[in-house]
């Protein structure tokens, strides 16, 4: 399979370093933060689960492989998306929706050092 794993696979483990540190700052509770923040936070927390479930496959040696048909998801996807689960063609809209939020919070982590 053609796939960066090693890359890849540092790549997925730094994103879940830095959502880890986020569920574990302290952080004002769910009910005193506005509805976008907690929207944020179910996020990052299913984010954290679709890592964990890609450095799975990478353990199981699936990474790469479409969930769907099998067939082997583009290199240049996975470069985007390192967590993603199936090929271009079979990604439903809702995993594409959350292939995107996953895009979309990329700004929001914090940036290292800073
Ligand atoms: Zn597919």
């Amino acid at each position: 399979m053609n796939v960066p794993t090693s890359e890849n696979r540092h790549r997925l483990l730094d994103r879940r370093d830095t959502l880890r540190m986020l569920a574990k700052a302290s952080r004002p509770p769910p009910d005193e933060v506005p509805p976008t923040e907690r929207q944020r936070r179910r996020v990052e927390q299913e984010q954290l689960e679709q890592i964990e479930a890609a450095l799975g496959r990478m353990a199981a040696g699936t990474y790469g492989v479409c969930a769907v048909c099998g067939g082997a998801i583009d290199r240049l996807r996975l470069r985007v998306i390192p967590q993603a689960r199936a090929c271009f063609d079979c990604a439903s809209p809702a995993v594409k929706g959350a292939d995107d939020q996953f895009l979309r919070l990329e700004p929001a982590l914090p940036r290292r050092g800073a």
